[in-house]
């Protein structure tokens, strides 16, 4: 975990790996301090503290969360007192999908042997992905606190004359997704509709309204954008998102039109370019999106959580890489 400062109020801590979880946060350090997403458990929330504590001169006053995923909320229980900021549909979001008692379990049960043996023949992607997030993260302790001050359209904050912009964009990667545009510093935070040379996961949305999102980004021109997972980039890393997207959709017709599964669409796609991003199996995921849009199927029809990670195993081992999430 590094922290690196953006523009002259504006830092960002990022996490290296880059694989699930591994999410970024954003400090505006100006009247009173604005901390952007809380990491995916409490010692990573604690680090995070301490790294922005080196620049800020108190606990921060406000927090943003950018949208309900797990790996964006669960240190919010560190800042107590602070005001918490999301979108309208967070608190209920949340607790459909940030709910933090299945996680605990699972990681208690990958680390435990027999249960990982019977787990492993039922969901072996399930277990992969419980063994690699037993790794870098321990989800003991954590409990939900949503967001209280909701917005549904845009919000804005006056930060001692530092305006900031909170516009809802969702769903395009969740219901809650929200950008936080610095327009003074030439600053976004872009949360999950920008992963940066790492394979994006979506869950609730379309990609037509991801595409105008992005196409809001370019609008808004920032020189910095932190990425929600990813090291920080400029427009260009809105542009390959966009081509990636554009890629797995355009192929995956293909493949549904040749009445091809949405697995066997996700093995045959070539990787391209995009081999090279971490967790490239995670391509399961978008051609699945793409199929769901295909079968006119509503942008929050629910997932098979389990089998979707078995399915990005499969893939993984199909076109023989590591098996990563
Ligand atoms: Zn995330």
């Amino acid at each position: 975990m590094e922290m690196k400062q953006v523009s002259d109020n504006c830092f960002a801590v990022l996490n290296e790996k880059n694989r699930v979880c591994d999410a970024n946060s954003g400090l505006i350090n100006r009247g009173g301090g604005v901390v952007i997403d809380t990491q995916s458990d409490l010692p990573h929330a604690r680090r995070m503290i301490e790294m922005f504590g080196r620049v800020w001169p108190a606990m921060p006053k406000r927090v943003i969360n950018t949208h309900e995923d797990a790996d964006h909320v669960w240190g919010n229980q560190l800042f107590d007192g602070a005001e918490i900021i999301g979108h309208r549909s967070l608190p209920e979001q949340m607790r459909k999908v940030a709910e933090p008692k299945e996680s605990q379990k699972l990681l208690h049960g990958v680390g435990h042997l027999l249960t990982r043996l019977v787990l492993k023949t039922l969901h072996p992607g399930i277990v992969a992905a419980g063994q690699q997030l037993l790794e870098d993260y321990n989800f003991d302790n954590i409990e939900l606190v949503p967001p209280t001050t909701l917005f549904d359209a845009r919000y804005e904050l006056d930060l001692n004359g530092i305006e900031v912009h909170l516009i809802h964009v969702g769903p395009c990667h969740q219901h809650g997704d929200t950008i936080i545009h610095v327009p003074k510093e030439r600053v976004l935070f872009a949360g999950d509709v920008l992963f940066n040379q790492c394979t994006p996961m979506g869950w609730t949305g379309s990609y037509e309204k991801w595409f105008q999102c992005l196409d809001l980004i370019k609008q808004l021109n920032p020189d910095v954008i932190v990425p929600g997972h990813g090291p920080l980039c400029g427009l260009e890393g809105v542009t390959e998102m966009e081509a990636y997207l554009r890629y797995v959709r355009d192929e995956s017709k293909k493949c549904f039109d040749a009445g091809l599964t949405s697995l066997d669409a996700a093995k045959q796609i070539e990787f391209g370019p995009y081999g090279s991003w971490r967790a490239p199996a995670r391509l399961y995921m978008n051609v699945e999106r793409a199929y769901r849009e295909f079968r006119k199927e509503p942008p929050d029809a629910p997932w098979d959580t389990a089998g979707t990670f078995d399915a990005i195993y499969e893939v993984a081992k199909a076109k023989g890489i590591e098996v990563e999430y």
